[in-house]
């Protein structure tokens, strides 16, 4: 997998009209390329202003220029950033220039791509660039972040880096067949690997639990008309509404919408509007939604205070997902004068609030963060992807199977050998070409 060598071009920022847009060039040796565009040599790392103009010596726009030699960019290669002015044919003009120049537009991701080539990013790293462009709510941001920064990588970095120490302390053993492994060195071999699947285990579960802020948590919402529902969902999201963005992937319609709960995105599917319709376009939704309901975390069944749980609510509960964890809201507990409370049941969560005054309303956020695993915003979790959170389980069954062969040494450093393999997959030290493809075609051009 050599790097590439060809010149790439793209704009970088949004579709649309902004103050500002950059169009982005990545390859080998971009001084006469930039020379072309602005008629000057760009120092290193320097803010030049600049006009940027055509074959014939025409301006196309003015602005600013940065030069960045290889390999202390990005890509590691010679980049050329060209901010001009952000509307959409002043920056396609822009662009055509640089391909006119020798570039070539840049495929999706392909800048993110080069780096992690180049050494500047490892794999987790790169995806996490997607996470933090794609991160609906702040704390997912952020947890994307540290990801970028490394910390997800340091950690994988230093199980990797054990296992190493103890195939060499196994694999020893294995160039003098016919010295057994005495039983000092078996009990050795049995702490390390202990403690070794002790903190796999560990980074699982920071990465489980923080896998909830990139999906969110699937809630379906049903009760009775006129039981609170939309008062209690905007009492819910409280302030936080505004700011949660879309997921990628979900669709906001009149059944879904997403709010967040101390940054943890939940995906609401309203039971009130999953009625039978001759609509065809409705009733794709309403299939759609029941899909949804098949893969959702938490019932969420509201119902009035004063009157408790009616027969149609039964008909909902008996129709969605055995599955499911089930929370019963008390709702308008004001008018029913009952205090705010919190109960588990047998059959799920059972709490009275009242939506209206806000009353047992952090009960409920309470009831749903921990149904989602999760504890606090400030907590030190992963957001990893699914790819990462397969690897780390397989790492740990290989672990466990390897931990049933000390006795024979052969088998025992096969076991540790994949284990290793599992987790340089994450970080990219194994990864197949297909990988790699379908990791960057998800990123946006220009990134
Ligand atoms: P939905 O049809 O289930 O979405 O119910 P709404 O949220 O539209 O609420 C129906 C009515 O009940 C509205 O007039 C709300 O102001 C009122 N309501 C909702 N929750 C409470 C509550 O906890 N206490 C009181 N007193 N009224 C509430």
């Amino acid at each position: 997998m050599g790097a590439p060598s060809d010149t790439i071009a793209a704009v970088a920022t949004a579709q649309g009209r902004a103050g500002i847009g950059v169009v982005r060039v990545s390859g080998k040796n971009l001084q006469p390329l930039a020379a072309g565009l602005t008629g000057k040599a760009l120092p290193p790392r320097v803010a030049t202003r600049a006009s940027f103009r055509d074959a014939d010596g025409r301006p196309i726009d003015d602005g600013i220029a940065l030069f960045f030699p290889a390999p202390g960019s990005y890509t590691g290669e010679d980049v050329v950033e060209l901010q001009g002015h952000g509307g959409p044919v002043v920056l396609q003009m822009l662009l055509r220039r640089c391909l006119e120049l020798g570039a070539r537009l840049a495929e999706p991701g392909e800048f993110t791509r080069r780096a992690f080539l180049n050494d500047k990013l490892d794999l987790a790293q790169a995806e996490s660039v997607a996470d933090v462009i794609e991160a609906a709510t702040e704390a997912a941001a952020r947890c994307a972040l540290r990801s970028l920064r490394g910390e997800f990588s340091a950690v994988i970095g230093n199980l990797a880096t054990q296992l190493v120490d103890l195939r060499a302390l196994v694999e020893a053993t294995l160039d003098f067949p016919e010295e057994e492994i005495d039983a000092l060195d078996r009990k050795e071999v049995a702490g390390r690997l202990e403690k070794l699947s002790r903190e796999v285990a560990l980074a699982l579960e920071r990465s489980r639990r923080g896998s909830v802020l990139r999906s969110g948590l699937q809630v379906v919402l049903a009760g009775q008309p006129n039981v609170g529902k939309s008062s209690l969902l905007n009492r819910l999201a409280g302030e936080d509404l505004a700011i949660v963005t879309e997921i990628p992937g979900t669709t906001r319609d009149a059944l879904r919408q997403t709010i967040q709960i101390e940054g943890v995105p939940m995906n609401i599917i309203d039971t009130a509007g999953l009625r039978d319709t001759t609509d065809r376009v409705e009733a794709i939704g309403v299939a759609r939604a029941w899909e949804a309901i098949g893969n959702a975390d938490i019932l969420l069944l509201v119902v009035d205070a004063r009157s408790g749980l009616a027969s149609a609510d039964h008909a909902i509960s008996g129709r969605v997902p055995e599955k499911l964890q089930r929370v019963i809201v008390f709702n308008k507990a004001d008018l029913a004068g009952t205090p705010p409370r919190t109960e588990k049941t047998a059959d799920g969560w059972q709490i009275h609030l009242s939506a209206k005054t806000g009353e047992g309303i952090d009960l409920l956020r309470r009831a749903l963060l921990s149904l989602a695993g999760w504890q606090s915003a400030d907590e030190d979790v992963f957001m990893a992807r699914e790819r990462h959170l397969s690897a780390l389980q397989r790492t740990a069954e290989t672990l466990e199977r390897a931990g049933t062969e000390l006795a024979r040494s052969e088998l025992l450093a096969e076991e540790l050998r994949l284990a290793q393999r599992e987790l340089g997959t994450i970080t990219g030290e194994f990864s197949a070409d297909e990988l790699l493809g379908e990791i960057f075609a998800r990123f946006c051009i220009g990134k």
